[in-house]
Formats: structure tokens, C-alpha cells, sequence
């Protein structure tokens, strides 16, 4: 049996939206998971629906008084990222942690959204920045919103955040086997010198999630792995909170 019954590779959103609600349909950015799990399913009979075409990449900045927007559109790859002016230092550097070279020049934005991993540290330095989302090229809501609904469902068009303010600051911690290796926890710390001070972790939930107080740390309710168990987990949270908050605010 084919695990791949038909490649649509629609030319507009309308078309992409109307394939997409069909059964079995599958939307691909950059296919780096979609492409492995559909050919290992010979039964899965998948519709792709490549999302290449649509128009969907790009990277603009606005500016509205002293306020800079900048808008990438989710079909971007994550290299396009790390070689583009706009994009603020620190999501080029999670940029080029986040995956190795060759599958950043295939991986998208939007397939990383909507991926929603709990261990994606590009993500978390979206979230950290206040990302919001937009999904049909219509509503924008919060990242934050979209990682914590239980079942997101559309497709992602673009993510837009405002430009880091010559005033903030940021940073980002980790703990992993290696250097090289995934973070078994990791923190983004930003703030701004209005006092505005958040840090994004990941590892510790199954999205990446967003603290603004330390109290809140006792909330988390890690699942362990053969990488930290759970208390583990919660241990890392809290000495990387100490690290960026120490970093971020001395
Ligand atoms: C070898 C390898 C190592 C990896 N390492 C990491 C890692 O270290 N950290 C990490 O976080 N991830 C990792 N990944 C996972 C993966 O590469 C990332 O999540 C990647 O960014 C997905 O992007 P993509 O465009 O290839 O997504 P795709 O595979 O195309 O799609 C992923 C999911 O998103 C959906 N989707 C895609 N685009 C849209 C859209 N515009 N709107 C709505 N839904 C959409 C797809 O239907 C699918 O469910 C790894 C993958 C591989 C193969």
C-alpha cells in the first residue's frame, strides 16, 4: 500500500483551506516530521497538501511611533531567520540551536508553531518576546493562547512580535547532557526597564511555557524522562530562573 495516496501543492490560501479540510489531508511546511511519520504508516493512505506555494514567506517590519513590528510569515525557514537584520539577536542565536544546518534551511516557521514542542527552544524565545500568531491570514491571538489550547486547528500564516526595545534585555540558560544536545531545560529570560521581566522554559511542561514570578515555578508539574525525572525538572526550572533573574535584573 502507498502511505502517500496524492501531493497537492495549492497556488492560494482558499485552495490550500479547502484541501486541507478534506480527509486525511496533511499540511506540510518544510515536511522535516510530517514526511518521516507519513512514509513510516504504510496504511495512513495521506493526502500532502505543500504549503510551498501559497506565498506564505517573508519576513516585513513595520514601525508605529518609537514601536517596530516585524512580521515573519510561517512558510520562512528557520535559516531565512539567522541571515535576516530584522530578527533580533536572540532568536538568531535559538535559531541556530534549534536545529542543525541542514534541516534549517528546510524547517518552517509555522511547522515549528505547530508543532508545539515542549523542548523547542526557538519557540520559547517567541514566547518570551510575546508573539502573537495569526491563523488564516485573519485573527492574531497569542502564542501563549495558542500553545495552551488543547487543540489548535488552522493553518498558521504568520508570527509578528514587537522589536525588543533598546531598554530590554535578555538571555538564555540551559542544562543538557552536552553542549550540542537538546535542553533537557532551558530559560529565555527577557525584561524591559519598565520593571517587565518574564522567562520562558522548556522541558517542564508539554508546550513552552511562560513564568512571571517566581511563585509560579511551584505550579510546574514536569513529566520525567530517562533524561530528569520530574523533581529533576523542576530543580533545573528553578536554578535557571535564579541564573536569568540574577543575569537580567542585578
Ligand atoms: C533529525 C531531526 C531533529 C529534530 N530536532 C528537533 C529539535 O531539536 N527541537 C525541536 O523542537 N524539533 C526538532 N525536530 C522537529 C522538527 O524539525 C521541527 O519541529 C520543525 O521546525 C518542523 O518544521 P517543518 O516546517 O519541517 O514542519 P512539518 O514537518 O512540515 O510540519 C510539522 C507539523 O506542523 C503542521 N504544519 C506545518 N505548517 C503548518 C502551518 N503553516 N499551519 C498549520 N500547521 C502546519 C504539519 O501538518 C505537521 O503537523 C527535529 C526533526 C528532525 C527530523
Amino acid at each position: 500500500m502507498p502511505s502517500v495516496l496524492a501531493y497537492h501543492r495549492p497556488q492560494s490560501l482558499d485552495e490550500a483551506q479547502k484541501l486541507a479540510s478534506e480527509k486525511n489531508a496533511v499540511l506540510i511546511g518544510g515536511g522535516t516530521l510530517v514526511i518521516p511519520q507519513v512514509l513510516a504508516n504504510p496504511s495512513s493512505e495521506t493526502e500532502i497538501i505543500d504549503l510551498q506555494s501559497v506565498g506564505l514567506a517573508g519576513i516585513t517590519s513595520e514601525s508605529e511611533g518609537s514601536e517596530t513590528s516585524i512580521k515573519i510569515g510561517a512558510m520562512s525557514r528557520l535559516s531565512d531567520l539567522i541571515n535576516n537584520d530584522k530578527i533580533p539577536h536572540l532568536l538568531q542565536e535559538l535559531c541556530s540551536k534549534e536545529l542543525p544546518s541542514t534541516l534549517r534551511t528546510q524547517a518552517t516557521i509555522g511547522g515549528t508553531i505547530a508543532e508545539r514542542s515542549s523542548e523547542s527552544i526557538l519557540l520559547s524565545g517567541f514566547l518570551a518576546l510575546n508573539a502573537e500568531i495569526q491563523i488564516h491570514e485573519k485573527n492574531w491571538i497569542p502564542l501563549n493562547e495558542y500553545l495552551q489550547s488543547s487543540s489548535p486547528t488552522g493553518i498558521i500564516t504568520a508570527i509578528k512580535f514587537s522589536s525588543p526595545s533598546h531598554d530590554s534585555n535578555s538571555c538564555f540558560h540551559t542544562v543538557g547532557r552536552t553542549p550540542m544536545d537538546v535542553p533537557i531545560v532551558s530559560a529565555v529570560g527577557y525584561s524591559e526597564s519598565k520593571g517587565k521581566f518574564q522567562v520562558s522554559l522548556t522541558g517542564v511542561a508539554e508546550v513552552p511555557t511562560l513564568i512571571t514570578a517566581a511563585d509560579e515555578l511551584a505550579n510546574l508539574n514536569p513529566q520525567g524522562d530517562f533524561r530528569g525525572s520530574s523533581d529533576y525538572r523542576k530543580h533545573l526550572a528553578s536554578v535557571l530562573y535564579k541564573r536569568v533573574s540574577e543575569e537580567l535584573q542585578a
